[in-house]
This record gives C-alpha cells, sequence and structure tokens, in this order.
C-alpha cells in the first residue's frame, strides 16, 4: 500500500441527473431515451438520459436537432423543484463524510476527505462509502473521483461515467494525467484547447514538459496556471460556503504543547466554547474533527462520528482527545482546534435524545453555559483547566468548577468561526 495522501479531495457528480431523477420517479421512463427540456421548438436539451446518448444526444443541443437525432427520445420538461429536493438529499449525504463539501452545482460537488482514513478506509474505500451512502439515500447512482488535488478529482470522475469510481493514487497523479489531451483540463474549453492545440500541445504531459516561462509569455497568467495543473500541482482548497456547516474553535498557542495532557486543556476549552454555541443555536453535531498545527506549519486532522448526535461539551471533549491521541507522533504543536460538523436542528434529534442523552449532564452544561454568558466567559471553569496557570495540581474529578476567578493573564488569542473556515486545512 502507497503512503498517506497530503490530501484527500473527492470530486462527485450524479450521473444525466434530471433525466435520472425523471426515471425514478416514473418508471415508465426508465431504459428509454428521455430529454429533459422544454418541448418549445427553440428549447435546448438540459439533459439527456444514458439511453439517447448514443444517438449523439447532449445537454445544450437544441431541442429540435435532439428531435432529428433521437425522434423515438421521450421529452420530459424539467422540475427544478423537484431537482432541488433530491439536490438537498445528496449535499446532505456528502455532509455526513466531511465539515468541507462545496457544491459546484445541483448535482455535483467536492468533498475534502484529508484526515479522513481512520474513520472510512483508505481513498478507495471512502469513495466506495459515498457511492452506496447516495445510492442509498435517493436510488441514484453518483460517479466519483478521488485524487491529492481538485483538479485531478474532477478530470478523474469526469473520465468514467456513469457509476464510475476513479482513484489517482497521489504519487502517480502526473503520470496519469500525461497522456491525457489538454481539453481535459479543468478551465480549457474549446477557444483554449484550440490555443493550445496551435502552440504545439497536444496533451497535458506536452504542457508538464514545455518551459514555464515561454508559456506564460504565449498565454498569460493562465499560461503558469495551467503548467502547474499539468504538474499534478493545484493548491485550491475545497471551500463550504453554506452557513453552519461547521462550528469550530481554535487556539495559537503561546508555547508548543507535545503530551496529551497539554493538549487535552485546549480541547476541553474548545469542547466548551463548540457546545455552548451548539445549544445557543439549537444544533447538534454528528461529526467532530480534530486539527493540530506543528511547529513546522504542517496541518494534522483527525474526524469522527458522533452516534447520538450531541451537543455536549463533555462528549465532544472525549472525543477530540481520541482523535488528538492518534496525531501525538507528530507533534510538537502550536495550534489545536475543534470543529463540529454535520449539524442538525434539535427537533429533529429530540426523539432520539429522550433516550440516549445523560440528562444531569446535559443540564449541567446548560446551566454553566447560561452563567458564562451573563457574567462574562469563564466565570465557572473546571478545575482541572486550571492547572496551566497552576491554581489546581493534581486530577480533578469532571465536573468541578470554581466561580470569580480573576481574568486570565494570557492573551485572547481563540478563534471562533462558523460556516466557512479557510484555515481548517
Ligand atoms: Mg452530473
Amino acid at each position: 500500500m502507497t503512503g498517506r495522501w497530503p490530501h484527500i479531495i473527492v470530486h462527485a457528480d450524479m450521473d444525466a441527473f434530471y433525466a435520472s431523477v425523471e426515471q425514478l420517479d416514473d418508471p415508465t421512463l426508465r431504459g428509454k431515451p428521455v430529454l429533459i427540456g422544454p418541448r418549445s421548438q427553440r428549447g435546448v436539451v438540459l439533459t439527456a438520459s444514458y439511453e439517447a446518448r448514443p444517438f449523439g444526444v447532449g445537454s445544450a443541443m437544441p431541442m429540435v436537432q435532439a428531435m432529428r437525432l433521437c425522434p423515438q427520445a421521450l421529452i420530459v420538461p424539467p422540475r427544478f423543484e423537484r431537482y432541488i429536493q433530491v439536490s438537498a438529499q445528496i449535499m446532505q449525504v456528502f455532509d455526513h463524510f466531511s465539515p468541507h463539501v462545496e457544491p459546484l452545482s445541483l448535482d455535483e460537488a467536492f468533498i475534502d476527505m484529508s484526515g479522513a482514513e481512520d474513520l472510512f478506509g483508505p481513498p478507495t474505500v471512502i469513495g466506495r462509502k459515498i457511492k452506496d451512502a447516495v445510492k442509498e439515500a435517493t436510488g441514484l447512482n453518483v460517479t466519483v473521483g478521488l485524487a491529492s488535488t481538485k483538479h485531478v478529482a474532477k478530470i478523474a470522475s469526469a473520465l468514467n461515467k456513469p457509476d464510475g469510481l476513479t482513484v489517482v493514487e497521489h504519487e502517480k497523479a502526473c503520470e496519469w494525467l500525461a497522456p491525457l489531451g489538454v481539453k481535459r483540463m479543468w478551465g480549457v474549453g474549446p477557444k483554449m484547447e484550440a490555443r493550445l492545440h496551435a502552440l504545439g500541445f497536444k496533451t497535458i504531459g506536452d504542457l508538464a514538459r514545455s518551459d514555464p516561462r515561454t508559456l506564460t509569455l504565449q498565454l498569460g497568467q493562465h499560461g503558469s496556471h495551467l503548467h502547474a495543473l499539468a504538474n499534478g500541482l493545484d493548491p485550491r482548497q475545497v471551500e463550504s460556503s453554506r452557513r453552519e456547516r461547521i462550528v469550530g474553535s481554535e487556539r495559537t498557542l503561546e508555547s508548543d504543547v507535545s503530551s496529551l495532557e497539554q493538549i487535552e486543556i485546549h480541547l476541553r476549552r474548545a469542547a466548551d466554547r463548540v457546545s455552548a454555541r451548539l445549544r445557543n443555536k439549537r444544533l447538534h453535531a454528528r461529526g467532530i474533527r480534530v486539527k493540530l498545527k506543528t511547529t513546522s506549519f504542517q496541518l494534522h486532522s483527525r474526524q469522527a462520528r458522533l452516534d447520538p448526535a450531541t451537543d455536549l461539551g463533555e462528549v465532544l471533549f472525549r472525543a477530540a482527545r481520541d482523535l488528538a491521541a492518534q496525531m501525538l507522533t507528530f507533534g510538537p504543536f502550536r495550534l489545536v482546534g475543534l470543529a463540529a460538523f454535520d449539524l442538525a436542528s434539535v427537533a429533529a434529534d429530540k426523539q432520539l435524545d429522550l433516550f440516549t442523552e445523560p440528562p444531569r449532564q446535559s443540564k449541567l452544561e446548560t446551566t454553566l453555559g447560561q452563567l458564562n454568558s451573563k457574567f462574562g466567559r469563564d466565570t465557572l471553569k473546571r478545575a482541572r483547566d486550571l492547572r496551566r496557570n497552576g491554581t489546581v495540581m493534581g486530577p480533578a474529578p469532571t465536573l468541578d468548577f470554581r466561580t470569580n476567578l480573576p481574568p486570565e493573564v494570557e492573551p485572547e488569542r481563540d478563534r471562533s468561526f462558523e460556516g466557512e473556515d479557510p484555515g481548517w486545512d
């Protein structure tokens, strides 16, 4: 088995999305050529089912032309409300896998699965699980590509449709890209393709071997970008933009930490803050992620499922501690962060809570949170959190609070975030 990739990026793309939804909802359309689009003479095909594609029909083609090529095709007007509904189900499935999901359209998204191997398995297994989960939730097929960059993941999914699963090993990305035509590159349309061909670049490998300075002279800014992409380099991160996808807290430390005991102090604080914010928003988290930044600025992260979903600081803390323990060998660390993701409103989880939430813990944490928000952050603290300042020594019971402590000497370096978090690997 090859080594771990620096990042695991998934590109997931539903197959003939609108047509597949129509075939799902109306069994009489299954196995038949279906064109989604207006019946009007001037309309264009939005999606053609896979049964229609051998006739040379594709999206963006004038409907008149498509009907000439495939006269037996069934024309179905689009039902966007339904597609939006199914899209929400799909994105919800992706949310179960990672806090970082970047939708590109209703049926397509990047999912950052970096640091999730311990939870889900190696990249191939991750891809399989995402496909199975989408199928189970919607009855529809998704094609996925997995690679260590967005660019390669996007190309990988496009090459093998429908119902594909393509994994491009990190170390072999350049080799894999080299024989592909330049039009496969993300962002290269017909015009750029023609330009590249005119300059003698037929394959991605041709671009990779070219002199980047000459390429920049020939194509401007685009040149150096394409040269980097052709060489398997793509620093772009998966950018989740929807709000409330993630609630997190992180701290750049005054002095580096390496022992689990030291890290625990910061995880405890972050868990309490995240817990308070979840409670304020009446949200429960089903996923947790811990990130640690080393003194050489390398980011490491691990994530885990929370079952049942929770807003309890104690539960978040315990899960976070287990994740941090898996990364100790990378230390020492200069930053400790914790984030809750896959968030659902408490109302949706209420049934579950009645049977699973330890009521005393919840009540205590709620009271603690209310007091702290009324009288200022850190009015009440657990004794174990004070060890850093030498106030309390030795092991302390889990729930032991002190009141009216003097404000901390250490400058405030916490960062709280919700929704988009560009710093989270
Ligand atoms: Mg698609």
